[in-house]
């Protein structure tokens, strides 16, 4: 368990723990097991590729929004599925795709008529799809809801050109986000009210993803359903392509108290920042849960937390505790391995977390640490100074 090798923590730090890594992987692999579907790692929310061998044992790839995903699984993943979806591909990234991807995904027909030649004289069998915009979501939050009104994310009906099919045999749809079975069980009914028509003549169907199916409260009986219904009313290979579920609750970001200040209300600074290591705390926005806290309030000692930027809304919030803190306690924030590692950023020159790993065997392994060649590197070249 991490709060038994807290003491060894350098912090501030990412810590993958492995044993809740497999905990979904086996979640996982069942669902493929029970209906033949395949499952493959959104990248976008978990790339730290030390893991991939131990992912490609349980799912069967990838998908990436861009060259460089792709690049990762190719490199890290070696042999499994690798798919790519961008709202739209360059001449030159699509030079490089074809020669690592064996699904494509376009995000129109335009995009999917520019590339099709490319694809066609590549030498090899790549199978190509279009993403729909099936016009129906469950999600309030329009950052995240890529069916809002005019939404640049996938085809709607009236913008389907089923004379530019040939060649493509597959449909992608992603219209969910952290949801439930329920809500891709009123889904599938619209798109197949909708798409079913086209249905008829693909190979398969992407459900994208958004599917929380590693939450303790998921209905994987209804994903199940959902699933066959495609399978048997089509013959379609089925591909669902979960960030979240993967490493859901699989991660930690431990961080220590740096100072704790007074103004109205006790404020500990970290040596972590919401802004910098956790930006959907501040984006979505959420409060991430801290292994021992209540809420403000409720034990007898609240506190603030706050990064060390100088950013005034770099807040995490404000927790509860039944013990003074003291400057130099460590503090574990859960749920850090999904959208923290990928979104990380440099602002304020504020150090990055190293990754660590809790293995499976109670083992902790630093996998990488950084410094401040990787803040400057970003920022310009090294070779060309003033004045040299
Ligand atoms: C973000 C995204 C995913 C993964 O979504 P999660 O919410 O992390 O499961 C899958 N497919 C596409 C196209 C996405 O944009």
């Amino acid at each position: 368990m991490i709060t038994d090798i807290l003491d060894k923590i350098p912090t501030p730090c990412y810590v993958i723990d492995e044993s809740k890594l497999i905990h979904n992987l086996e979640i996982l692999k069942s669902v493929e097991d029970k209906t033949g579907c395949k499952i493959l790692l959104a990248q976008k929310a978990f790339s730290n590729f030390n893991f991939y061998p131990l992912i490609s044992q349980y799912i069967s790839g990838t998908t990436a929004s861009g060259l460089y995903e792709a690049l990762l699984s190719h490199d890290y993943m070696p042999g499994a599925e690798n798919h790519v979806y961008a709202p739209a591909f360059t001449e030159k990234d699509m030079s490089e795709i074809i020669k690592i991807c064996d699904h494509i995904v376009f995000n129109s027909f335009n995009q999917w008529q520019t590339h099709k030649d490319t694809i066609k004289n590549c030498g090899k069998k790549i199978e190509c799809g279009i993403r729909i915009n099936p016009e129906y979501s469950e999600i309030e939050t329009d950052i995240y809801n890529p069916c809002f009104t005019g939404s640049r994310m996938g085809v709607t009906l009236d913008n389907f050109d089923d004379s530019l099919l040939d060649g493509i045999s597959g449909l992608h749809f992603h219209t969910m986000c952290e949801q439930n079975s329920d809500t891709l069980e009123r889904t599938i009914k619209i798109v197949d009210e909708k798409f079913g028509k086209y249905l008829k003549n693909m190979k398969w169907i992407n459900f994208g993803g958004g599917h929380h199916i590693t939450r303790k409260d998921y209905d994987i009986e209804t994903l199940i359903k959902c699933i066959m219904y495609f399978k048997d009313k089509y013959g379609l290979q089925v591909y669902l392509e979960p960030g979240e579920a993967v490493a859901l609750n699989a991660g930690y970001l431990v961080t220590s108290v740096l100072d704790i200040v007074k103004n109205g209300i006790d404020i500990a600074i970290l040596d972590a920042s919401a802004a910098c290591h956790m930006p959907d705390v501040l984006e979505m926005p959420y409060r991430p849960y801290i292994i021992g806290s209540g809420q403000p309030g409720e034990k007898p000692y609240t506190y603030r937390f706050g990064g060390n930027t100088c950013l005034a809304g770099d807040i995490i919030g404000d927790y509860s505790f039944d013990k003074l803190l003291n400057i130099g306690d460590k503090l574990i924030l859960c749920d850090m391995a999904i959208y923290s590692t990928v979104k990380n950023n440099t602002f304020n020159g504020i150090a990055l977390p190293s990754i660590a790993s809790l293995q499976k065997n109670g083992s902790f392994k630093i996998l990488c640490q950084f410094e401040y060649n990787n803040f400057a590197i970003r920022l310009g070249n090294d070779r060309i100074y003033y004045g040299l």
